[in-house]
């Protein structure tokens, strides 16, 4: 029964989450993330991978980002607005942000030069954000729509940054806005479905998802990733129609009317407890109520497409924690093991956003097995055993492909190495490696920047203590 026990979380790679991770219309960068799964996985089981998010497709030469900035409106402010082009184009963008916010307010306000200050401010927001990142360029694409709310290239650059960012202004106003000014783009439809599913209203979120395929025709990437995501949709949606919902503060959970009170009651009590207690470890709550849904054993294969033995996961397209109540789950220990490990997934989601994907995913299983206290005894069967090590270097992306039979072992390494780096940096270190996850560092900048040791160097010394610990 070795499987039933890890397998409260293996699940088969979930469909979509990683296009979302990072709406390739914008992609700009040819080293996107390199692994999205949040959703666990299992070797052999695992159906057919989605074709991996980082080779989104190359931008589109229509989509420009930046704006011409050549031609200056002849005003008496030419020369200052010369100046701070110039000082864009030769990447002083201190000095250009500045003399920005400085400029005098006959300037904003007239018609003329308006315009031109908010394709400057835009242009310096890509600069910013080539450099450091979108949460560098926020403030300058806020400033520019701010400036010229009617152009397009600009309200999709916030909206882009909104959406890395996770920024909660990215909401329907926002995007219904976006949808007049760019009427022809499928992001903004995009986004409305996934905050629509978010909310829970799938029956709009299909109507965008067929609307964002419309806008989509050339783009056949985008395409197959909404046709996915509107599949999986219409499924919940048929599955959920006949669940009752109740909500507390933090979680709403859907469960079959028919099924015992009782169960909800006691998920709903060892939720609470997880968000508290996760929570204060953690240093993070989530932004928003997390869906659970609780399925009977029939229902839950049908709705995630998952293998007869799976005892739950998280599904980061759906925004959702499904678990079947019956069989292994029902009696309580287990249950609370599965609800809180997928807490952890869910949480590690809210609090990376859409870069959630630069996190390798033993880090990702690590964080989940050290935080909800998961006890698996085949574990420690398996840490007495003859094993060989698989590099961390190869657990760090989808676990779909790993070698029959090793599921376990890269379990045990995601639990031990991760266990090694909370005693040894600590949780502050931790929390600064999430950072910079979150702007979506690579693996070896984050660990040399943020735990002073390379990541060959961290993977040597967590082998040694793995290897004393074992012996
Ligand atoms: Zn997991």
């Amino acid at each position: 029964m070795y499987r039933r026990n890890i397998t409260h979380i293996l699940i088969p790679l979930g469909l979509g989450l990683a296009v979302l991770v990072s709406y390739n219309l914008f992609l700009k960068s040819p080293s996107p993330p390199s692994s999205t799964q949040l959703t666990d996985t299992i070797e052999a089981v695992a159906p057919p991978p989605e074709p991996p998010p980082n080779r989104a497709p190359e931008i589109d030469s229509k989509h420009a980002r930046s704006l011409d900035q050549s031609v200056i409106p002849s005003t008496p402010h030419e020369r200052l607005l010369e100046a701070i082009r110039d000082e864009i184009e030769k990447h002083d963008l201190a000095l250009a942000e500045s003399k920005l916010k400085e400029l005098p307010p006959a300037v904003l306000s007239s018609s003329e030069t308006r315009p031109f200050v908010a394709i400057l401010w835009n242009n310096l927001g890509l600069q910013q954000e080539r450099l450091h990142g979108t949460q560098a360029s926020l403030n300058a694409f806020k400033k520019a729509a701010e400036l010229d709310d009617s152009n397009p290239i600009i309200l999709l650059n916030l909206a882009h940054t909104y959406w890395e960012q996770r920024d909660r202004a990215l909401n329907a106003e926002f995007l219904t806005r976006l949808m007049r000014v760019a009427p022809q783009e499928p992001f903004p439809h995009l986004a409305m479905a996934d905050l629509l599913q978010e909310q829970d209203d799938l029956t709009e979120a299909a109507k965008h998802l067929a609307q964002a395929a419309d806008r989509a025709r050339q783009d056949p990437a985008l395409q197959s990733y909404l046709a996915a995501v509107t599949a999986k949709v219409q499924r919940t949606q048929s599955v959920e129609s006949q669940m009752t919902a109740r909500s507390s503060t933090h979680f709403v959970v859907k469960f079959d009317g028919e099924e015992d009170q009782g169960i909800w009651t006691s998920v709903l009590e060892i939720l609470e407890e997880a968000y508290r207690d996760i929570g204060q470890k953690f240093g993070h709550f989530p932004s928003k109520p997390i869906m659970v849904v609780l399925h009977t054993k029939d229902s839950f294969q049908g709705a995630t497409g998952s293998p007869v033995w799976a005892d739950g996961l998280y599904d980061p397209s759906l925004g959702r924690i499904q678990i079947p109540t019956q069989g292994a789950t029902t009696d309580s220990k287990s249950l609370a093991s599965v609800l809180r490990h997928e807490y952890v997934h869910a949480l590690l989601h809210d609090r990376l956003g859409t870069n959630v994907g630069a996190l390798p995913t033993w880090l990702n299983e690590g964080l989940a097995m050290q935080w909800a206290g998961d006890t698996w005894p085949e574990l420690d069967q398996a840490m007495q055993g003859e094993i060989s090590v698989i590099p961390l270097t190869s657990l760090g992306g989808s676990w779909g492909a790993l070698p029959p039979g090793t599921s376990t072992v890269a379990y045990l390494e995601a639990n031990s190495a991760t266990r090694h780096m909370i005693e040894r940096w600590g949780l502050a270190r931790v929390d600064a490696l999430l950072n910079a996850f979150q702007a979506k560092s690579s693996v070896a900048t984050a660990f040399q920047n943020t735990l002073f040791i390379s990541y060959e160097e961290f993977q040597r010394q967590w082998l040694e203590s793995f290897e004393h610990n074992r012996s």
